[in-house]
């Protein structure tokens, strides 16, 4: 259960003026909080081509046993091992290719068998086809077998009534043919989440569109509809919105409208051209939370007409980081998941940290293998606005709070790869 909700010990910063909060939160005491504020979601079935990604709502219990019947694990002669006597050569008495059954085997006899075929009654070892030759009509052994030996036996590797996947599992493509070995065709699983993006800023463009001075193009936008959807969830998008009251509340309505969760990007400062707290404020409720995390810092959480609310920083690095460290868990508890956080896993720093910081800081690294397990570098640009090193990263290497390292010490990181 969460520790309760209380303030970090806080760093004040006295550079920036305005925060509701001047006491820096932990990304842990902000998870917490998060998670604790998850609303339900509900399920439905879906075939197995639309299960990838989905949450599975319900446990899997195996109906049959995998495989169902003992078959043959090679192309070869199955027979019984005590009709092996001396080096007398065996009659072949049927033919079983995979996909048949194959008759009882009459007693002094092999049958020809193929990879998958089932066993006929009353054989008891397969003998490998390369370990066998045929003198005629007759087959030779070669070699001494085990009894049981190149027999995949009912089974072997489900048994009938087992708790296959559990209820909150994420499913992966393994999970999709283990399901189809059971003959399961579709499954219960967490229903898609709408997720309403808007991205403020009078400066953003989009990509195809021409620059004039002082524009930039919208990055996050393809960024956090690919985060998102990577999550199973749908994207719905708002499009850029105008560094106005009018247009920020014109845009929250209508994510309000069309979707389960609302995220916007940028204008969660509390400068003049920053409006996304006030309209949030006057359609719903609001926390502005400065977290003690680089990149990051400020972060909006609530309500848009009874919706949740996300407001991620509008520098595109940090958006990635606070999306992936604390939306993220937040929308696959909504599906119902069992598994929100990440491992972190040591490594070698193979770079120097000399000062320490006030906020934990998520540097974008390169986890590589070395002499005696995982090295870490660091990219050299780390500033906030520097996709550059997001893309060329492959985890983050967390500094914590006060921290400061030397070449060759530990460092915790976590792979992009599960967060994103
Ligand atoms: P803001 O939080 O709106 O003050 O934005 C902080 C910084 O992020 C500014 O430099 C913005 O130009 C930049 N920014 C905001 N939104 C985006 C976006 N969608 N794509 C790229 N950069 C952005
Ligand atoms: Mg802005």
């Amino acid at each position: 259960s969460p520790p309760p909700l209380q303030f970090c010990r806080g760093v004040k910063d006295s550079k920036r003026r305005g925060f509701i909060n001047v006491a820096l939160r932990s990304v842990e005491t902000t998870l917490h909080q998060l998670l604790a504020d998850v609303p339900s979601w509900g399920a439905e079935f879906r075939n197995l081509a639309q299960a990838l990604g989905a949450i599975l709502a319900t446990d899997v219990y195996a109906q049959i046993d995998v495989p169902p019947a003992d078959n043959s694990a090679m192309d070869g002669y199955a027979l019984r091992i005590d009709d092996l006597v001396g080096d007398r050569p065996l009659p072949i008495s049927q033919r079983i290719p995979a996909g048949a059954t194959g008759g009882a085997l009459q007693a002094g006899t092999a049958a020809r068998i193929f990879t998958g075929a089932s066993i006929p009654p009353g054989a008891d070892t397969v003998i490998a086809q390369e370990d066998c030759e045929l003198i005629g009509e007759l087959l030779q052994v070669n070699v001494t077998p085990r009894t049981g030996q190149h027999i995949r036996p009912r089974g072997q590797d489900i048994t009938r009534g087992q708790l296959i996947l559990a209820k909150g599992h994420r499913l992966v493509a393994a999970d999709l043919g283990l399901l189809a070995s059971l003959g399961i065709a579709s499954v219960q699983v967490a229903r898609r989440i709408r997720v309403a993006l808007m991205s403020t800023g009078d400066e953003l463009r989009e990509p195809g569109q021409a620059l004039a001075d002082g524009q930039i193009y919208n990055s996050n936008r393809p960024m956090l509809a690919a985060l998102i959807e990577s999550l199973g969830a749908e994207v719905i998008d708002i499009g850029i919105v105008a560094d106005t009251p009018e247009a920020t509340r014109d845009a929250l309505k209508r994510a309000a409208a069309s979707a389960e969760v609302v995220i916007s990007s940028g204008g969660v400062s509390v400068g003049e051209e920053d409006h996304v707290k006030a309209e949030v404020e006057a359609l719903g409720s609001l926390n502005l939370w400065k977290l003690a995390i680089k990149p990051g810092k400020p972060l909006a959480y609530g309500r848009v007409l009874e919706v949740p609310f996300f407001g991620l920083p509008g520098n595109p690095v940090s958006g990635f980081v606070t999306f992936c460290l604390l939306v993220r868990p937040y929308l696959l508890k909504m599906q119902g998941a069992t598994k929100l956080l990440p491992p972190q896993w040591p490594a070698r720093a193979q770079f120097e940290w000399p000062r320490a910081g006030t906020r934990q800081e998520y540097l974008r690294a390169r986890v590589v293998p070395g002499d005696e397990g995982m090295e870490v570098e660091i990219h050299p640009q780390q500033s906030s606005g520097a996709l550059s090193s997001v893309s060329w990263c492959n985890a983050l290497a967390i500094i914590p709070i006060g921290k400061t390292l030397r070449r060759g010490d530990r460092v915790d990181v976590i792979f992009l790869q599960d967060i994103s």
